[in-house]
């Protein structure tokens, strides 16, 4: 028996428990990990609240992302002892996740856990600063480079946007942090950022036009704030769009596309290949300040995460969660 995080759903009502299991329950999969460190997401406490159709089966333990140790393998790249990392791929949605002590999932799904990283510090980083690397890349792909000027991060005190602060500012970015909470103004400059904006700033509708202010952006928001922040770019510039806290809609105009050639990238981490993430993994290994790193995680006993689930949802949460399994 093992202790895990369980969703369920009876007569159309979901209910969340922290329970033992036994392992004959796990899923299929070429390699069981035990779990060291869990984070809890914003997709986590969307799945634990049920606030949206995250999870697509149950019963479903919940966790997109982990770091353990492999105690069985049948996988060719795995062996027990090895120590590994996951994110996304479904798990934690449509695969038991990580907010457990053990997993079971495909062996194609792990990353090796990378140097210089713990499991703990790889799952400060987890899938919100993993994906803020990948936001990164998105706008160094698209040739937004530190001497073109400032970017932007949107919900900066939020997971990928703490992070993303952290990685730009260490690459010699300038960066214009965007928080609804004033508060964090010191931690986000703690973190590097140079600015502070309000978010009330960018959050009306705006011209399809506005003043050119930014070469490039990193948006976890969506919605009005997405819209304003194209409006904003410089000529040429770029947006690494990978969320939604402000909205699914878009109510932007074609302008800065068709006269500023503006891009905007959208960024998926879940279903990435492997050799995407491993690349974002070993980055963050060089581009991100690991004492930084640590400034941004907080630690949550496995269990308090269902009673604070809610409390994510509302953006109360500063930086990262990690949840101690082992
Ligand atoms: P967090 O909850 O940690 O951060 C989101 C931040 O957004 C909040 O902290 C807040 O920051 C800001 N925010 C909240 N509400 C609004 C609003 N109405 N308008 C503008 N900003 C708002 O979540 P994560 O950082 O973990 O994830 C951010 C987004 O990215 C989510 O939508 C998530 O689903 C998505 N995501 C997507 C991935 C992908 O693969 N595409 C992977 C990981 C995450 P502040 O208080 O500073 O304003």
């Amino acid at each position: 028996m093992f202790k895990a995080i369980l969703i369920d759903k009876k007569d159309d009502k979901q209910h969340t428990q922290l329970t033992e299991v036994n392992e004959s329950a796990l899923p299929k999969g070429d390699v069981t990990v035990r779990v060291a460190y869990s984070t809890l997401n914003y997709k986590d406490a969307l799945a634990i609240t049920g606030k949206s159709p995250v999870v697509r089966s149950f019963p479903m333990v919940p966790g997109i992302d982990f770091a353990g140790t492999v105690t069985e393998s049948s996988h060719p790249s795995y062996k027990e002892g090895d120590q590994v990392v996951l994110n996304g791929w479904g798990v934690g949605e449509k695969h038991w996740g990580g907010l457990a002590e053990y997993a079971r999932v495909s062996g194609d799904w792990l990353v090796p856990l990378q140097q210089p990283f713990t499991p703990r510090q790889a799952m400060g980083i987890g899938t919100a600063g993993y994906t803020a690397m990948l936001c990164v890349m998105a706008l160094e792909r698209n040739g937004v480079t530190p001497d073109k000027g400032p970017v932007l991060v949107t919900g900066a005190a939020g997971g990928v946007g703490s992070v993303a602060v952290a990685i730009l500012s260490k690459l010699g970015y300038t960066v214009t942090a965007v928080t609804g909470r004033q508060q964090e103004a010191d931690y986000l400059r703690s973190l590097g950022a140079s600015d502070i904006l309000d978010r009330a700033e960018l959050s009306e509708p705006g011209k399809p036009l506005q003043k050119e202010r930014w070469a490039g952006a990193v948006d976890v928001a969506g919605g009005q704030m997405l819209a304003n922040v194209c409006a904003s770019i410089q000529y040429g510039g770029a947006i690494a769009a990978c969320g939604l806290a402000a909205g699914m809609s878009l109510p932007a105009s074609v302008a800065p596309f068709i006269l500023r050639g503006i891009t905007l990238a959208g960024v998926d981490s879940v279903m990435r290949p492997l050799a995407d993430r491993l690349q974002a993994w070993q980055r963050l290994g060089t581009d991100l300040d690991i004492a930084k790193l640590d400034h941004v995680t907080h630690e949550l006993a496995l269990h308090d995460v269902i009673r604070t689930a809610p409390s994510f949802l509302e953006g109360q949460v500063r930086g990262r969660i990690i949840v101690p399994v082992a």
